[in-house]
């Protein structure tokens, strides 16, 4: 199995130095050569297994140089989860939840967080690397503090974690404050996600930082989606919650079901399509935005249009107007068209935007479907949610819950469907209550106790244990001083 750059097909590398890698050295993404085929007696040999089975499973297909390793990897991984990883709540007929949530951190990147600093380590260990190696992370919010527990304390790893300063919720920021470990460091950057991406993917580019690093024995990679690494484990709960519903006698094997994705970086909703080239039976990936709708007006006009304003929302892991993943898609609808690819990437950094051709939007908009959902339609969706069915929804999982209504309106399309559920609501409690109607209390932590009084989900001891945890990480620095913060060798 071998996997090239987005930008370069000529350059092959192995999946343990991909996931080393993190990025391409032209800049590109790496993606498969082929993707592996999940036929019917792999689907029904899988239907039988556990969570990290699964998982093992389907990253084998892409890591096979590690397959002794997967299994005990991701029951160490997923073992740190409460109960099973990845469950699948029904609430009508034909509308399912797959909670993706119940991780050390409460949101969806502990599914792939967990498990990356194994898959970088046992990669390094196949390919004899004895670098160390230094994670750097933008985060919008819920993937720096997942990389932060993931990588606590692993050896021959470092972890810097930087955020936008006033882009992240109050239990966030908290999270990423108070982390513990030997081996990370967090900031804060005055400005929004993009600026943080954009510092951190200059900082990956520079030769002098990375020259500098290396003479303290270390090598950058990255935990961001664009990392292989980070992307594969999230193909396998696609393939979960398929078989989840199958096992439940509520589908056959083999019919289609749509998967409703929110999205910001398109990582997520990207594993979902890898899926569906493998031959997961996929009806439509419903590509759901918050008021940052670059993607919605990309699927539907064929134009990535970056050059608008930015808008902070109660889903702040969405706020984002470059999102990196497409990048991979984009090259697989241009018929792999590395040269394509690289000036479309090279016209967005210079002009904003690109366009793709008629034909490939009608190719994309065969399995894709997008649409976004405001502040006000998002919160409905929400308080409806909680009012119809008792289900109680954070506000990114509430986005893709009123796209989703959306999509049943404009196509009557009555195929069962997944709503992809990604963070608990107790990130976010505050602007829950809001969207429920209730009245928010100032505090943060009473907010936790008032929505675990309305709703009677309890409250995750490892949110509310924060009011004490030290405040250990307090640095604001500007994005022109990340390079320093990431050279100086001061520990807090
Ligand atoms: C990261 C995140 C998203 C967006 O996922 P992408 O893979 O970046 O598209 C949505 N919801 C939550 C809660 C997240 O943390």
């Amino acid at each position: 199995m071998y996997y090239i750059s987005t930008r370069n097909k000529g350059a092959r590398v192995t999946g343990p130095q991909a996931v080393v890698a993190g990025l391409a050295p032209d800049g590109g993404l790496y993606v498969p050569e082929t993707f592996p085929e999940v036929g019917e007696a792999d689907m029904r040999a899988m239907a039988d297994m556990s969570y990290p089975e699964r998982a093992a499973f389907i990253v084998g297909l892409y890591l096979p140089e590690l397959k002794d390793v997967l299994l005990p990897s991701a029951e160490k991984a997923y073992g740190r989860f409460e109960d099973d990883p990845a469950p699948v709540v029904q609430v009508d007929e034909d509308t399912y939840f797959l909670e993706l949530w119940h991780g050390p951190t409460h949101a969806f990147k502990d599914m792939a967080l967990t498990l990356l600093p194994y898959l970088l380590t046992e990669s390094k260990r196949y390919l004899g690397d004895k670098e160390g190696t230094l994670i750097l992370v933008a985060t919008s919010g819920d993937t720096g503090k997942a990389a932060l527990e993931g990588f606590r304390d692993v050896p021959g790893t470092e972890v810097t974690v930087f955020y936008p300063s006033d882009g992240v919720s109050a239990m966030q920021k908290l999270q990423m404050m108070t982390q513990t470990g030997g081996n990370v460091r967090v900031a804060a950057i005055r400005g929004n996600f993009d600026d943080a991406q954009t510092a951190v993917k200059n900082a990956f580019a520079s030769p002098e930082l990375s020259a500098a690093l290396k003479k303290r024995g270390l090598a950058f990679s990255s935990a961001n989606s664009i990392n292989w690494g980070r992307l594969v484990p999230q193909i396998a709960y696609y393939f979960s919650a398929y078989l989840d519903i199958v096992n439940a006698g509520k589908m056959k094997m083999g019919d289609k079901l749509n998967f409703a994705v929110p999205t910001g970086n398109f990582g997520n909703i990207l594993a979902a399509y890898y899926a569906s080239r493998m031959g997961l039976p996929v009806g439509r990936l419903i590509c759901a935005s918050n008021r940052n709708n670059v993607l919605t007006d990309f699927f539907r006009g064929g134009e990535y249009d970056s050059r608008r304003e930015f808008y902070k929302t109660m889903s702040p892991s969405m706020d984002i107007l470059v999102s990196s993943n497409l990048e991979r898609l984009l090259f697989e609808i241009s018929g792999r068209d590395d040269a394509l690819t690289a000036q479309r990437m090279r016209a967005l950094k210079e002009t904003g935007t690109y366009t793709v051709t008629a034909r490939e939007r009608a190719a994309l908009s065969e399995l894709f479907w997008a649409g976004y959902a405001d502040e006000e339609t998002s919160a409905e969706a929400l308080g409806n949610l909680f009012e119809e069915y008792g289900y109680i929804a954070d506000p990114h999982t509430s986005v893709a819950a009123a796209v989703f209504d959306g999509y049943v309106s404009e196509t009557g399309d009555d195929t069962p469907t997944v709503i992809v559920s990604t963070a608990s609501p107790y990130k976010f409690a505050r602007d829950v209550l809001k969207c429920l109607g209730e009245t928010v209390p100032d505090d943060d932590f009473k907010a936790l106790k008032k929505l675990e009084d309305v709703t009677a989900l309890p409250v995750p001891d490892s949110l509310s244990s924060l009011q004490t945890a030290p405040r250990r990480f307090t640095a604001v620095i500007d994005k022109t001083e990340i390079f320093d913060f990431i050279l100086s060798e001061e520990k807090q």
